[in-house]
């Protein structure tokens, strides 16, 4: 028997979870394309882990140059507490791609670029190396009942997209936007949906974003039916894709979540793009 969609079926949900801190190792190191690293953690630590969201995202916390572990602070009432007379450890954002309670495995996926203390950590990782996350604190659910979703991306929202894809029930219309150096930076992915993959290449534009813009204004949006946008890349992109999107194609506020993962010469930017 048909079950009929009720409307609170398509409410986003935020949850919280408590604030953890926890010390991993490294148990893998796999490069997925010359631009992408799938790096293991395994840790005791990962026994209460909880990612609720392909848009969640963990803190990951690096060792100071010359010290094999991160510093790491502990949680408090209001927050993280530091180590008193310590440098603060350098933190970036990054999404749980894939966790196994049972193995006690985290995968994360860095992107490799040219400047940045995380992206020159995981060019180097090894097997045995230590990194801390704190996080996931809170997962905002996205249903997966739509009628069609649109994911955009550009490679710092590779792992989320493929998170996504994965957990999307069989016959689910999807259609992925994704931007890359070239075509050696795409990525295989493992889904029941019915996805329409369209991958841009940077090196065929002259101006970063470009390629990822002209594709989404050449997406096909259905008409019919009730659907959800999800974009994370460069700050800058991303404002243009929502602002395309929301303006211009008639998508509600309201069915679209756009964040920034980065941003042209700043670091570690995070904001969740709103009016
Ligand atoms: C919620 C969330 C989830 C994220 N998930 C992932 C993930 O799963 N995998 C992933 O790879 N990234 C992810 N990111 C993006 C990642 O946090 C940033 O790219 C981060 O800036 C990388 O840190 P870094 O130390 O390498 O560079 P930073 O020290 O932060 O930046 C140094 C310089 O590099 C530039 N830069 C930063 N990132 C890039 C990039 N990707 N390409 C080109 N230039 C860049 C900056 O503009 C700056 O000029 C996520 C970000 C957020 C907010």
């Amino acid at each position: 028997m048909l079950m009929k969609r009720q409307p609170t079926d398509l409410a986003v949900q935020r949850v919280r979870h408590p604030l953890k801190f926890r010390l991993l190792q490294v148990k893998q190191v796999r490069a997925l394309t010359p631009h992408l690293i799938r790096v293991t953690f395994t840790g005791e630590d990962l026994h209460d882990f909880v990612s609720a969201s392909f848009d969640d995202h963990i803190k990951v916390f690096f060792p100071e140059p010359g010290a094999d572990k991160p510093v790491l602070p502990e949680a408090g009432p209001n927050g993280p507490v530091f180590p008193a007379g310590q440098p603060r450890p350098v933190a970036r954002d990054f999404t749980p791609r894939r966790f196994d309670r049972e193995a006690r495995e985290l995968d994360i996926e860095f992107a490799l670029h040219d400047a940045g203390p995380a992206a020159t950590w995981a060019a180097q990782a090894k097997v045995g190396q230590y990194l801390g996350i704190g996080g996931p604190r809170g997962s905002l659910v996205i249903p997966t009942g739509f009628d069609w979703h649109l994911l955009i991306g550009d490679d710092t929202a590779l792992p989320a997209i493929a998170r996504r894809l994965e957990e999307l029930p069989a016959g689910t219309r999807v259609a992925a936007v994704i931007e890359v150096a070239d075509a050696s930076a795409q990525t295989e992915f493992t889904t029941q949906a019915e996805l329409h993959l369209v991958w841009c290449h940077r090196n065929e534009v002259s101006v970063r974003g470009e390629a990822l813009l002209r594709a989404v204004r050449e997406i096909y949006l259905p008409e019919n039916g009730e659907g959800y946008v999800w974009a994370a890349g460069e700050a800058a992109t991303m404002r243009a894709v929502r602002y395309h999107l929301c303006t211009e194609r008639g998508v509600d506020k309201s069915r679209i979540r756009a964040a920034s993962y980065w941003k042209q010469g700043a670091e570690a930017v995070h904001e969740t793009l709103d009016d």
